[in-house]
């Protein structure tokens, strides 16, 4: 196969224990899925799910012991962190039921939904698409991935994040409104799902803005955790 023009490089992230890496297809993230997150954005916090994409190479891949640098972006003044569970998709398909589901679950990683706030404002007010507040370059660092089978109390898992040692947000997975397994169902009956594919699944309540020089930690529980600083 020859390309015209230079053929993008794979994005991927790297794997707790292993030297193999996950190779990243698509993005998918979940909007105001921990009750308290969504009341603090306006809503009620009973809402069917919803969904957004971020572009693959948005991905900043961070590994264990490392801390990834992630650029301050542009056209913005208000930019806010989201930690939130990344669960990585092994196998795909169609109109998957919730009790199937975590069959194609490959493992779990941090992951920071990145968001340029004031964009995202605007976009609600004037009702247009908020790719421009969400799918953004570096808009995704992700920590590394562990299998699932290494993680098997994952659902029941402690979720913070910290800026410069200082709590910012801390809930538990439990809190999610709809489950892992419920959101892969809903989205195979929108989308083909796929091996390689990525879910954000959603951010406590307790998002606001960072600026440059912050050091922003996120934990979850049994995962590595995942280390960036704003340049
Ligand atoms: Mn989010």
């Amino acid at each position: 196969m020859s390309y015209v023009v230079a053929a993008p490089a794979q994005v991927s992230l790297p794997v707790t224990g292993s030297a193999g890496r996950f190779p990243v297809h698509r993005i998918y993230c979940v909007g105001r899925n921990y009750a308290a997150h969504a009341q603090e954005m306006g809503g009620s916090g009973r809402e069917a799910p919803f969904f957004f994409m971020k572009p693959a190479d948005a991905v900043v891949p961070v590994p264990a012991g490392e801390t990834g640098q992630v650029p301050y972006p542009t056209l913005t003044s208000d930019y806010h962190h989201e930690v939130e569970l990344v669960v990585a998709l092994g196998t795909g398909g169609t109109n998957i039921a919730v009790d199937d589901a975590l069959r194609h679950v490959w493992g779990y990683a941090v992951g920071l939904d990145m968001t340029r706030r004031d964009l995202q404002s605007q976009s609600k007010k004037t009702g247009r698409p908020w790719s421009i507040a969400k799918g953004f370059d570096a808009s995704a660092p992700i920590g590394a991935i562990t299998a699932a089978a290494q993680v098997p109390g994952i659902a029941r898992s402690t979720i913070a994040l910290q800026v410069n040692g200082a709590e910012r947000q801390k809930s538990t997975i439990a809190d999610m409104i709809w489950s892992t397994a419920e959101i892969i169902s809903h989205l195979s009956a929108a989308w083909e799902l796929q091996p390689g594919d990525l879910i954000f699944t959603g951010t406590p309540a307790g998002v606001a803005a960072v600026v440059r020089g912050d050091v922003l930690e996120g934990r979850i529980d049994a995962l590595a955790p995942l280390r960036i600083q704003i340049v």
